[in-house]
C-alpha cells in the first residue's frame, strides 16, 4: 500500500511537471511577430525560363521548403484579424505564431500557394489591387503575371482576400499615394471596399504617408500594412504601419528561418 502511494506520488509529479513543460513551451506569448509578405509565386522551370532574375517572382520549390520549414519547426499561421486582436491587446498569440501574406492579387496565389497551405496546414492573406482584378479566369499562361478574378476569390479555403489600394500601385514619377489629395485617397479606398474587404490593408511598395493612414482609420480599416521593413512586427507598432518581411526569389532558406526565429 504504502509502495502504491509513493509509485502514485512520483507518476502524479512527473505527469505534473510533464504538464507544466507542454503548457510553457506551446503558449509562451510573444509581444512579437512575423509577417512575411511574398508576390509572384510560379513553377520552377518557368522561373527559369520567363523570370530568372526577377527577384519578386519566387519558385514554387523554394516557397514549398519554406512552408515545410515551418511546420517541422512548430510553426502555425494566424490570420490577420488574430493580429489585430493581439495588437489591441485582447488576445495572446504564441511564439510559433506566423502570418503569410501576397501582394497584389495573382492567381499564382490560388493556384501555387494555396495547395502548399493546405498542405502543411496553414491559411495566408492575399492584398488585392482592385483595377487589376481581372474580368474573366483566361487559360493559364506561365509567362504573364495574371491577377485573380472576384470568382477565383470566392473559391478559396486557405485564403482570405483584403486591400492592397484600387489604383495606387504606381510609382511613375513618384509613389501615387505621395501624389494624391485626401478626397482622392478616399475615393480610391471606397472604389477598392466594393471589390474586397478594406478591413487589413498593404500599402503598394509598403509606401504610406499620415493622409492615407487618416483616410484608412476614418474608413474602418483596422490594420495597415508596410513592407520591407525587414523586422517583426511589436505590439508597439502602430497598428497603421505595421512592418513585413520581404521574402523573394533571393531569400534562402537559413535568412527564411531568420525571419521567424529571431
Ligand atoms: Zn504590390
Amino acid at each position: 500500500m504504502k509502495m502504491r502511494r509513493k509509485t502514485m506520488l512520483v507518476v502524479m509529479t512527473l505527469l505534473l511537471a510533464y504538464g507544466l513543460q507542454v503548457v510553457y513551451v506551446k503558449s509562451l506569448p510573444s509581444e512579437q511577430i512575423t509577417i512575411l509578405g511574398y508576390h509572384h509565386i510560379v513553377e520552377d522551370k518557368d522561373k527559369e525560363a520567363y523570370f530568372k532574375g526577377n527577384m519578386w517572382v519566387n519558385s514554387l520549390s523554394s516557397f514549398e521548403a519554406q512552408m515545410k520549414l515551418l511546420k517541422e519547426k512548430g510553426y502555425h499561421s494566424v490570420s490577420l484579424q488574430d493580429v489585430y486582436e493581439w495588437r489591441m491587446g485582447r488576445k495572446e498569440l504564441d511564439e510559433k505564431s506566423v502570418v503569410i501574406t501576397f501582394d497584389d492579387g495573382f492567381y499564382s496565389s490560388i493556384k501555387y500557394a494555396q495547395p502548399i497551405l493546405e498542405k502543411y496546414g496553414f491559411q495566408g492573406s492575399v492584398f488585392v489591387i482592385g483595377s487589376q482584378i481581372e474580368a474573366n479566369r483566361s487559360e493559364y499562361k506561365p509567362n504573364k503575371r495574371q491577377h485573380a478574378t472576384l470568382a477565383d476569390m470566392q473559391h478559396t479555403k486557405k485564403l482570405s482576400f483584403y486591400a492592397h489600394s484600387f489604383d495606387l500601385h504606381h510609382k511613375d514619377g513618384g509613389f501615387r499615394v505621395h501624389q494624391l489629395t485626401k478626397e482622392a485617397l478616399q475615393i480610391d479606398t471606397q472604389k477598392e471596399a466594393s471589390l474586397v474587404s478594406t478591413e487589413f490593408y498593404a500599402y503598394p511598395y509598403g509606401k504610406y504617408n499620415p493622409l492615407i493612414q487618416e483616410v484608412l482609420k476614418q474608413h474602418g480599416t483596422k490594420l495597415a500594412f508596410g513592407f520591407n521593413e525587414n523586422r517583426k512586427a511589436s505590439r508597439q507598432d502602430d497598428p497603421y504601419a505595421l512592418p513585413r518581411f520581404n521574402v523573394n526569389a533571393y531569400t534562402k532558406l537559413d535568412v527564411f528561418y531568420q525571419m521567424v526565429s529571431q
